[in-house]
């Protein structure tokens, strides 16, 4: 156990500020969020930081209240340290110390990237899985060796949920993407039962253990463009890309022995790409995970849930120490609680 109160986690580190808590044996507690949703145009890291600052003061006190808890009620406060947008982490940062401060409560700072991959791990009980972590900006395939996380396999160029943000965008449809890119694919399936005699020639970038999005996203507007439903395009772009994802993600879990894998990030909402990594798991005598959507998708609890093990490490954050880093990596946080 950490300690005898609350831990809070902060998550700012692109789109959303969320707050979140675990209570005094890490139990997650939905987090409270919101969201900046462009007019138009892709995400700015200075107005979303901008928003985060506004409404940072009436999340905290609905956090608060929803749990009927007092500020002193929060024992440790945990924050993304990064990576993420420099802007946006830099508000959560500031807040972080502030609260901190304020309690007199010890401060944590977090790897993102690692806390996804921890709320997926006590969300769904797996004990060493490979992980597929599809979000907005990152995509990788990750497996636990000699105590860090380390990237097996990752995109070159953009994430896999900015690739359908844009391409959504690009049709009218404002931030997130992929739930609108989902929608249409499904309810194009609909009308095309037999869809694999109907689909569209995508590239398909896997590199060894590594994938791009960037030539995809560029033949998918094309495709558009030139006149094809877009319902087919949307179906066509999931089954390619998530067919790249799951083929890194099956030659990891044959390299590492592993026979666990755990789905974390934004674009493990989806679920044709859960059907997708189910198969291919039971195919090869495994099994395969994904966590509740709210905790896919960026939130504080996941924030919170990692602080917590940190801290029963012993491992707390000095004021002076806790600088932001947008470029952490995934294989920097030492991973000794498991
Ligand atoms: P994150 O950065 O982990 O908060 O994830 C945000 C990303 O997840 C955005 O790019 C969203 O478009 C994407 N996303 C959310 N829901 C879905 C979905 N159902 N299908 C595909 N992508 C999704
Ligand atoms: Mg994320």
């Amino acid at each position: 156990m950490a300690g005898d109160g609350w831990t809070l986690g902060i998550e700012s580190t692109a789109h959303t500020l969320s707050f979140g808590l675990v209570d005094a044996n890490g139990i997650p507690h939905p987090s409270v969020s919101d969201t900046v949703r462009p007019d138009k145009g892709g995400i700015h890291p200075r107005e979303a930081a901008d928003h985060h600052k506004e409404f940072a003061p009436e999340l905290f006190r609905k956090l608060l209240s929803t749990n009927n808890l007092q500020p002193n009620d929060i024992t440790s406060v945990a924050f993304s340290q990064g990576p993420g947008l420099g802007p946006c982490l830099r508000i959560g940062a500031s807040i972080a110390r502030g609260i901190s401060k304020r309690l007199e409560a010890p401060l944590i700072g977090v790897n993102h990237c690692v806390a996804h991959i921890e709320i997926g791990r006590q969300q769904c009980g797996c004990a060493d899985p490979v992980l597929l972590y599809v979000s907005g900006g990152n995509t990788q395939v990750i497996a636990r060796l000699e105590g860090r996380y380390r990237v097996l396999g990752e995109t070159l160029d953009i994430g896999i949920g900015n690739m359908l943000d844009k391409f959504a965008r690009a049709q009218g449809f404002p931030f997130p993407g992929g739930p609108v890119v989902e929608r249409l694919a499904s309810e194009w399936l609909l009308d095309n039962p037999d869809p694999s005699m109907d689909g569209l020639e995508l590239p398909y970038a896997v590199r060894g253990m590594d994938l791009a999005f960037s030539g995809i996203l560029t033949a998918s507007l094309k495709l558009v463009e030139n006149g094809q439903p877009l319902g087919a395009v949307c179906w066509s772009l999931q089954e390619h890309v998530f067919s790249a994802c799951v083929e890194v993600a099956e030659r990891a879990l044959s390299h590492t022995g592993k026979k666990e894998l755990l789905l974390g990030g934004g674009v493990a909402c989806n679920s044709r790409l859960r059907d997708m990594c189910d198969i291919m798991a039971s195919e090869r005598d495994s099994q395969s995970f994904a966590p509740p959507r709210m905790y896919c998708i960026d939130n504080g609890t996941m924030i919170a849930r990692l602080g917590w093990l940190e801290q029963a490490e012993g491992r707390i954050t000095l004021f002076e120490k806790s600088a932001i880093d947008q470029y952490l990596r995934t294989d920097q946080t030492p991973i000794t609680w498991a």
